[in-house]
């Protein structure tokens, strides 16, 4: 069969396969994006596979950039843009349920297709569109099934994060998992032991965000791969609930970990233990634990001035895309406005500074000036002194004569 249409991003890569293929060699497609454009979504990464080694594609092409060369993968520049091209392989040498260390090239297309996950994953297309389909994945793509390649159990034993991939496929197309292949991933769960954590999370947030994320999580749940992921285990009813808030897509990563974690029901001192067990950056924790904080304000009222001051405009904008899964409906404009309408947005917006105070006071920095500059810093935020120097310095004055007085 053919490609009904060809889409712009294979066309601007097509002088690559042809002069791939001029030199005598064969050159295709293949991976994510086919699957994606003949499910006619937007493509993210160009793969192209081919059975030139990479010492042949050097010699091809005058710009190249070794990316993986152990693994056949040449960075190729052009004018049409950068592309990885990989020989195909075949990942023979499986250890300890992990991907395999060494990889074989070879010179069949059969082969490198046949490594693959899932059929969906396993097409090449042609340069002059025709898609080649070794294992029945155009069917697979019609029916919505996700089917692994060759025999699932053997697939998920050789490399485990293979299941989480298939879950996240399940919560991003909404696709069933065949019969055997969801078997297999129940028998063989436990092997997400051998998976390092970065890995897992890749996936899991990928699940988390994905449109059927309902679907993802309950086969989640169901194969019991939850029962292997950091901080998890035992917490099947707790996920089930996530699966079961309204159905609206979760935008952003630090979004999907709050909703899980409120739906754990965690306290905020042990979200940080939590997200460091999925190896989070310190960065994501930080939004997490702030919008968490946030959102547990926002679930019973307003913002107040000091929750948008302390979140910051970008994660009270978090917090307020959370309101659908609690069935109340946002107002992103009353929060930017809002926000913009706080007479400071941070301590550096105060007309003075700790300089001014010890200047002004003619004191060595201390516990006072941390605590002059918090009171000010307070009292301008809810509109009890205006954010003018004198103004700030004239009440500094008077606090100063009550500390000292030992008020
Ligand atoms: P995405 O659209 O999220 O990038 P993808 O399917 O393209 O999804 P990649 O990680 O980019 O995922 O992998 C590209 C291709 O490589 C896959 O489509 C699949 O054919 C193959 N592949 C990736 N990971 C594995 C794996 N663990 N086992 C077997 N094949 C894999
Ligand atoms: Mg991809």
């Amino acid at each position: 069969m053919k490609l009904k249409k060809i889409p712009a991003e294979y066309r601007q890569a097509l002088p690559i396969l042809e002069k791939i293929v001029k030199a005598g060699h064969e050159a295709y497609f293949v991976g994510g994006s086919v699957r994606d454009v003949l499910l006619n979504h937007p493509i993210h990464d160009v793969d192209i596979a081919t059975s030139a080694f990479p010492e042949e594609i050097k010699q091809i092409f005058p710009k190249t950039i070794d990316v993986g060369i152990e693994h056949g993968t040449v960075l190729v520049l052009e004018k049409s843009g950068q592309y990885e091209i990989t020989t195909f392989r075949t990942e023979s040498i499986y250890q300890d349920f992990r991907r395999p260390e060494q990889v074989e090239f070879v010179r069949s297309l059969k082969k490198d297709l046949q490594r693959r996950d899932f059929t969906i994953n396993a097409f090449a297309i042609r340069e002059d569109g025709e898609i080649i389909d070794l294992f029945n994945g155009l069917e697979d793509l019609d029916n919505h099934i996700l089917r692994a390649v060759g025999n699932p159990y053997e697939r998920f034993s050789e490399d485990a994060l293979r299941m989480m991939r298939g879950l996240r496929f399940v919560s991003q197309l909404g696709f069933t998992l065949e019969e055997k292949t969801f078997e297999a991933i129940k028998e063989n769960s436990q092997l997400l032991q051998k998976i390092s954590v970065e890995r897992i999370h890749t996936e899991f947030v990928k699940l988390l965000l994905g449109e059927y994320r309902k679907k993802g999580i309950q086969n989640f749940v169901a194969s019991y791969c939850f029962s292997y992921c950091p901080g998890l285990a035992g917490k099947e009813n707790e996920l089930l609930a996530l699966a079961s808030l309204p159905e609206k897509t979760i935008e952003y990563e630090s979004q999907a970990w709050v909703l899980l974690i409120d739906q754990l029901a965690m306290k905020e001192a042990d979200i940080r233990t939590f997200l460091k067990g999925w190896k989070c950056s310190n960065e994501m924790i930080k939004t997490v634990q702030a919008v968490f904080h946030g959102l547990q304000i926002r679930k019973q009222q307003a913002f107040t001035a000091d929750a948008l001051y302390q979140l910051g405009e970008s994660q009270a904008i978090l917090v307020e895309g959370l309101l659908p899964f609690y069935d109340k409906l946002p107002d992103f404009e009353k929060v930017r406005s809002d926000y913009q309408q706080l007479p400071i947005h941070s301590l550096k917006e105060l007309a003075v500074n700790g300089h001014d105070l010890m200047e002004y006071f003619d004191k060595k920095p201390g516990s006072w000036l941390k605590k002059q500059l918090n009171d000010l810093e307070n009292a301008v935020l809810h509109g009890q002194i205006a954010n003018r120097k004198e103004d700030l310095l004239h009440a500094a004055k008077r606090k100063q004569a009550d500390l000292e007085k030992g008020c």
